[in-house]
């Protein structure tokens, strides 16, 4: 047993990594920069976790999901591991202490860190003092123009590494295709390109597109006949409750998610879901973070998603637990309309994208030439309502001005109340002392969190007031009396996303995108659409389109998806079907011809000839001319027989 696999065992329990999982361990292990391609609970973080750990130091871990770092963090404190998380939403004084923290706690062995931390001066000073041992880069594909998700501050790790230049990087991700791979190696400044790629193929997930007039029919036929927990996608947060309820009607225990409940509804119902007492959750994507449940049966998408790396995500999500598992895109024609239109809402004219820019300017109060480096919580509502805007023309005026480099939206991330003690234990009990009411509420503290003096700790008002048999009301006065005797710095519960300005606020009417930032985003953003309707309309297998998409060489059929399953239906053994393919192939390559010749000229059965050949129009293996005459289209060149 090697070390790696010591600390495997010492701290996850598992016996064996996964595949490809050791094998870019000891890349990371031996110092080379590395980028890792695992596809969605393909066991990515411990990749970079077991060769921090291996090692002394400190891991800084970049990544955009706040949630997610949340609950790696706890993960790790729940296996003894010291881990903390800096992101904006912050206070100041928090980022303070907890950057110290790092570079004096010699037993600190992870530091999360959103993008836009990553230029501050006090980030910078904090990590050239910090005994860096590996710079992982979570959704590393942030990192590329070209990807669907681009972050601008994700640019600064390149200076990151100028800080600690003999760390090696290991740039993770759940997708990214070929072009992007190159580009996150190049932005990231790899010594040398070293890629590992694990398969995306999965091999229990039965891709299916159903074309139906009738969705919601069709989703009871499929709740009805495949028993078993399930996830069924909208985009609309509307249209959660509305197919939750019409499932409930139909005797199926549904409920639905969305980023509008409260976090006490979400959580409530997400922990219904996972433990079965609720079987289909209806959400939006909104739902999914951290989701970890291995049961779930079928994963529908009631509407086409903008692009196939999000489709392949949330699909993805079945089947974990390597049984068979179902992936439905639920179609109707009218669907590719909706879609396309969603390239026009998506790219908004530019003098309203210059609009909504000055009113945010506005909306924070932030004088032109100032601002950089700086966030706000931003309430979406509010700004909405004050300046008359369009939802979605905000929300796609921000993607844009992110994408150019102007500002960031953090998503909402639910941060709990934090408290920390700013006297020395001495001073407290002094105050105690004179203090008798606030004495018995400061044991009740003590008693219930640790380290409080050290660090800010999130804690619970209502928890505690239970604890003290009083109101959640009386737990928060005493909080704030404590406050205001500068006894603790207390940080009330927030829950909202942050503005994050990259650059300094500059006079909208300056304000201007590059082609490479405007229009050809547009192109790919329809490119990758385009994408979604040929996998939702081409008569191809459904496996091989995502993974020939996702860059794998030569994907072989599934077998089991609708395409493939209706080649079964043929009732040809495969070497009847290779060998009349082949037939039909060499006859054609001759000469073009109708099909009543085309099926004369075989030596094989009549009815089987037929079923082929229509097979092959199917897929765009045979075209017709303009003489209605069938010839083999060389486009198709390559077929796979698998
Ligand atoms: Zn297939």
């Amino acid at each position: 047993m090697d070390n790696y696999q010591k600390i495997l065992t010492q701290y996850w329990g598992y016996p064996n990594f996964r595949s490809l999982q050791h094998e870019i361990i000891q890349s990371v292990g031996e110092g080379k920069d590395t980028l890792a391609l695992m596809p969605t609970g393909g066991g990515k973080s411990i990749t970079f976790q077991v060769p921090a750990l291996a090692k002394d130091g400190i891991c800084i871990v970049v990544t955009p999901l706040i949630a997610l770092m949340k609950d790696q963090v706890e993960n790790l404190r729940e296996r003894k591991i010291k881990a903390v998380a800096i992101y904006s939403g912050l206070s100041k004084h928090e980022i303070d202490i907890t950057l110290e923290n790092c570079v004096h706690d010699p037993g600190m062995k992870f530091l999360y860190c959103s993008p836009e931390r990553l230029g501050t001066e006090i980030f910078r000073t904090r990590v050239k003092q910090m005994n860096v041992n590996l710079l992982a880069i979570d959704e590393s594909h942030c990192i590329s123009q070209w990807g669907y998700d681009f972050r601008p501050s994700y640019l600064k790790i390149a200076e990151l590494r100028e800080l600690v230049p003999d760390v090696p990087i290991l740039a993770v991700t759940a997708t990214a295709t070929l072009d992007v791979v190159d580009d996150i190696q190049d932005k990231l400044k790899f010594k040398e390109k070293n890629v590992f790629r694990k398969s995306f193929e999965r091999k229990n997930l039965v891709y299916l597109v159903r074309e139906t007039e009738d969705k919601h029919k069709l989703l009871l036929k499929i709740a009805n006949s495949i028993k078993g927990t399930a996830v069924v996608y909208v985009r609309n947060r509307q249209r959660t409750k509305e197919i939750a309820l019409m499932l409930r009607e139909n005797n199926i225990s549904a409920d639905y998610y969305h980023a509008g409940l409260t976090s006490a509804e979400r959580d409530s119902r997400q922990s219904e879901w996972k433990t079965g007492k609720s079987r289909i959750m209806v959400a939006t994507n909104a739902f999914g973070m951290g989701i970890d449940k291995a049961d779930v049966r079928f994963v529908a998408h009631m509407d086409l998603p903008d692009n196939l790396e999000a489709y392949f995500q949330e699909a993805g999500r079945g089947g974990r637990d390597e049984k068979q598992a179902f992936a439905i895109l639920l179609f109707h024609p009218g669907d590719q309309r909706k879609l396309e239109k969603r390239i026009e809402s998506s790219f908004p004219p530019m003098d309203d994208i210059k609009r909504v820019y000055e009113a945010l300017g506005n909306f924070f109060q932030l004088a032109v030439g100032s601002g950089k480096g700086v966030s706000f919580d931003f309430d979406m509502a509010k700004f909405v309502k004050s300046y008359h805007f369009n939802v979605l023309l905000v929300y796609n005026s921000i993607k844009i001005l992110q994408n150019n480099g102007y500002l960031e939206i953090s998503e909402e991330v639910d941060n709990s109340a934090r408290i920390m003690f700013l006297v020395e234990r001495d001073d407290l009990y002094r105050y105690q002392v004179v203090n008798a009411k606030e004495d018995k509420f400061i044991k009740l503290l003590l008693r219930s969190y640790a380290g409080m003096f050290t660090q800010y700790r999130a804690i619970d008002e209502t928890v505690l007031a239970k604890r003290a048999d009083t109101t959640k009301e009386v737990i928060t006065g005493f909080l704030i009396k404590l406050g205001r005797d500068k006894i603790i710095n207390y940080i009330p519960r927030k829950k909202v996303p942050q503005i994050y300005y990259a650059a300094e606020r500059i006079d909208a009417r300056t304000i201007s995108f590059t082609a490479d930032n405007y229009i050809r985003k547009k192109e790919r953003y329809a490119n990758r659409i385009n994408t979604v309707i040929e996998y939702a309309t081409h008569n191809k297998c459904r496996s091989q389109q995502l993974l020939a998409y996702f860059g794998d060489k030569n994907p072989a059929r599934c077998g089991v998806c609708d395409v493939c399953t209706k080649r079964n239906e043929l009732d040809l053994s495969k070497f009847e079907f290779d060998s009349i393919l082949n037939e039909i192939k060499g006859t054609l390559a001759r000469e073009a011809m109708s099909l009543e010749k085309l099926v004369d000229t075989s030596k094989n059965k009549k009815e089987k000839v037929i079923k082929v050949i229509q097979w092959l129009l199917d897929n765009n293996k045979i075209v017709k001319n303009s003489e209605m005459f069938l010839k083999w289209n060389k486009d198709e060149s390559s077929i796979n027989r698998d």
